[in-house]
């Protein structure tokens, strides 16, 4: 198994988590982009937005509903944040395991480049 995320979800590469269950985890980017950013990722090795289907699509609402639990936690509901998922080559996805960023605590700017 080559994937870097599922070997920080094996324990196999250290991460600083955020939060944890049977089917996510959260833990912090390692090159973060903003003052909070944070990555939540499904513990199945899913490969990008192009694989979600209607068996496995129930894990993106439990994603969303961590993501509103932890910027809660943060402290960064009420001045915003930005929800990424980058999805293949152009969207510019490096990690072949479905990711989504979380990054707050900044003016951020739009559109992306
Ligand atoms: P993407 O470009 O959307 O595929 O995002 C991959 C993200 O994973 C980047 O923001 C990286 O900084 C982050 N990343 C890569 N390796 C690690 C790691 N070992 N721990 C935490 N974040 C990582
Ligand atoms: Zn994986």
């Amino acid at each position: 198994m080559s994937c870097i995320f599922c070997k920080i979800v094996s324990g196999e590469i250290p991460s600083k988590k955020l939060y944890e269950d049977d089917k996510v985890l959260a833990f912090y980017d390692i090159s973060p982009e903003a003052p909070v950013h944070f990555l939540v990722i499904p513990k199945e090795h899913i490969k990008s937005a192009n694989e979600i289907n209607e068996e496995n699509a129930s894990i993106i609402s439990h994603i969303f509903v961590v993501i509103n639990k932890l910027v809660k936690e943060l402290n960064i509901n009420e001045t915003g944040y930005r929800i990424v998922n980058n999805c293949g080559k152009d969207g510019g996805q490096t990690v072949d395991h479905m990711h989504f960023h979380v990054l707050g605590q900044r003016d951020l700017k739009w559109p992306p480049g």
